[in-house]
């Protein structure tokens, strides 16, 4: 059913359109030229030979030598699949959707045919598909029901370097089905990809397999670093984008990294609000981030009209997931929003903070692919010097809870599990106290799953999700939950243009309700699903129809979850008391109590870690006067300051009502 949705969207934003196939045969032929061109394509014969003889190779290679697109089609083109199927992990979202578009159209077929991906909530694969370009966290979910990961007869763990959880459980997770699969002769074999990296790690970890080297084919990049400190980024990039906007000639496109959603919405509008009175070329930005609906990121890759600047504002995803063309110029604020979490509380956070050295020098080289281009670093030389030199594996700074449920649900042993690099003990711990408090394990030194465990590995959210949809009947709750889960789990759904700011806070009010924005968002979603012109009535109350849209079918998959496990969809009105009190048996770690003594109202609250924060300015619940004495906050964003973000007033005592151990625990640490 989910597939069909993808196809049909896809014909609807003309990606992959059945009705333009003169065109595509065009495209084509260009295509089949860019292919024979790229590094992977020259050493082709080698790379089949080494995969033929060893069961784990190794390959390595610039970001755009071809590995991604190419090695699974050179692979397929000698069937060595056999009758198994390839799968092509990669850490993000957005890299998988489009990596597999475009290869669909370098095979010249449709998606979801002989080329498909799954990500969450979308599976756009047959049982036809033989490459499947699939996020590392959906083929650990298939790991669950088959360890064996039978399926597939080869894997290649794309984008080793990046160390995310879910790729370096995979590792180990491949490795122990590799091991067993071919003691029965129903072999696996494996392929690492991955932009330079530190080898030799790997290369102990798999046994010394055979390692293949990519002749680089990039060219230099001239680099700039700033004078002096910058105090304020996001001003300084677009002070940098016009200073070369005036003075580069138009078709050196630039690309931009910037850390999320909402700072490269606020510097694009910057952008197209200055452009206007700027002399120089014609401009067209085009934002690329993990929640970019498909379509909008495919307009990263669609050629301009010559004459027009392409200016490229990214997150870290365009440092060596995917490869624009063209790209002559590099600005880089040197940042990156990094999730980590308190040990203590079981809190998660968020973080913009300087990336590694390694990071820095992927980006600038992202301006050195097809001619020589020049990298502005935002940074002064000292800074960059100051940095780490390579991502500290997200393994050892991550909340755990998730990947710990997962292995404990395919059997694994989480003491004894390979990994490259293991998290600390501590923190092993901590995550396996909270999967107790959550219920889904039935103690911490014994790590089995209990029934609510089980239903919990269910869902493809994470547990503290699954709990809140899990305690929702007990609640009486469920229809409000649902609902809440699937808007929470999309992308931001207000849409602030800086230069509407004012109409667009007018139109947010009437959604508004003072228990908090968990209570407006859900206002926000039970009004959009009532009404009958969806896509002008987002338009009207400036709201993104997309991410609203993206809502309505994850909650149907959660439902049709629910169904499967016979439960009753209860509502409870507006009595939600009940639904906060839910959300609350789920995100018991993210409680924030005004601090003693304070009644002045400035929103300032501490979190269970003892951390201060704020209410974040665009919170419904921000100037509430007096301010609530306790809140339940969705996540912890630190820029400048710490902000609280989609925050509910709660009572002080709910917390010993849904989560005792926790409360207790909690008040014993503060
Ligand atoms: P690697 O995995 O080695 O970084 P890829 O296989 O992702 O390289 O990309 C190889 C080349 O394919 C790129 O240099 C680019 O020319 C082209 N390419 C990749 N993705 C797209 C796309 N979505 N649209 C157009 N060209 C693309
Ligand atoms: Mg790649």
């Amino acid at each position: 059913n989910s597939f069909k949705n993808v196809k049909e969207n896809n014909q609807a934003n003309g990606s992959c359109n059945n009705n333009t196939v003169s065109a595509l045969n065009e495209v084509s032929e260009d295509v089949q030229d860019v292919r024979k061109s790229l590094p992977v394509y020259i050493v082709r014969n080698r790379i089949l030979e080494e995969i033929r003889k060893n069961n784990t190779m190794i390959l390595i290679g610039e970001t755009g030598s071809g590995k991604t697109t190419q090695i699974p089609q050179i692979l397929h083109e000698q069937r060595l699949e056999g009758n198994g199927a390839i799968a092509v992990t990669q850490p993000r979202r957005v890299a998988a959707i489009t990596l597999a578009l475009r290869v669909a159209t370098e095979m010249n077929t449709e998606i979801g045919s002989y080329v498909g991906y799954s990500v969450r909530f979308e599976d756009a694969t047959s049982p036809k598909t033989k490459v499947i370009y699939l996020t590392d966290g959906m083929l650990l979910r298939e790991a669950i029901i088959d360890p064996l990961l039978k399926k597939y007869s080869i894997i290649i763990l794309d984008e080793a370097h990046e160390r995310t959880v879910n790729t370096d459980v995979l590792f180990g997770i491949v490795k122990l089905a590799q091991k067993e699969r071919n003691c029965k002769g129903n072999k696996l074999k494996v392929i690492i990809m991955s932009a330079t990296m530190d080898v030799d790690t790997f290369r102990n970890y798999y046994d010394n397999c055979s390692v293949v080297y990519l002749e680089g084919r990039t060219y230099p990049v001239t680099i700039y670093h700033s004078k002096t400190k910058q105090d304020d980024y996001q001003y300084s990039v677009v002070c940098a984008i016009f200073q070369l906007h005036v003075t580069t000639p138009a078709n050196h496109h630039f690309l931009v990294f910037l850390t999320g959603q909402e700072e490269i919405e606020t510097v694009m509008a910057n952008i197209k609000q200055i452009a206007k009175e700027s002399p120089g070329p014609p401009i067209r930005v085009c934002p690329l981030y993990a929640g970019l609906p498909p379509a909008k990121q495919l307009l990263v890759w669609k050629s301009v009209p010559e004459g027009t600047r392409k200016i490229v504002l990214a997150t870290n995803i365009a440092e060596a997931s995917v490869t624009i063309p063209h790209i002559k110029c590099v600005i880089d604020t040197g940042l990156v929003k990094e999730r980590s979490w308190c040990n203590v509380t079981g809190a998660e956070r968020l973080r913009i903070v300087p990336c590694s050295q390694a990071a820095c020098w992927q980006r600038a080289g992202r301006a050195g692919r097809t001619a020589p281009g020049s990298a502005y670093r935002l940074y002064t030389n000292g800074d960059f010097k100051a940095r780490p030199q390579h991502n500290t594996p997200e393994i050892i700074r991550c909340p755990l809870a998730a990947t710990l449920l997962m292995l404990i649900a395919t059997g694994m042993e989480p003491s004894t599990f390979p990994l490259i690099d293991a998290p600390s003990p501590d923190s092993v711990q901590a995550s396996l106290i909270l999967l107790k408090e959550l219920g889904a394990i039935e103690s911490e030194n014994n790590p089995k799953l209990t029934v609510l465990g089980k239903k919990m590995t269910a869902f493809p959210i994470d547990p503290k999700y699954s709990k809140v949809i899990l305690s929702a009947p007990e609640h009486g709750c469920l229809d409000e939950a649902l609902s809440l889960v699937a808007v929470m789990s999309s992308e931001n759904v207000f849409h602030t243009p800086l230069h509407k700011r004012e109409e667009a806070v007018k139109a947010k009010q009437k959604f508004v309700s003072t228990l908090g924005d968990h209570i407006t968002l859900l206002n926000v979603f039970k009004m959009f699903c009532k009404a009958p012109l969806k896509k002008q009535w987002c338009k009207e109350n400036y709201l993104n129809h997309k991410n609203l849209s993206y809502a309505c079918d994850i909650r149907h998959q959660l439902l049709a979850i629910c169904q499967k496990l016979n439960m009753e969809v209860s509502s409870c009105g507006t009595a939600f008391d009940q639904l906060l009190k839910c959300l609350l048996s789920g995100l018991f770690t993210n409680c924030a109590w005004t601090r003693g003594g304070m009644t002045t109202g400035a929103g300032k609250y501490a979190t269970a870690s003892g951390a201060a924060a704020a209410l974040h300015p665009a919170s419904s619940l921000h100037g509430l006067r007096p301010p609530p004495p306790a809140v339940l906050y969705t996540e912890l964003l630190h820029t400048r300051r710490a902000y609280l973000l989609t925050v509910s007033a709660i009572e002080p005592h709910w917390l010993h009502q849904v989560a005792p151990e926790y409360a207790r625990r909690c008040r014993a640490n503060r």
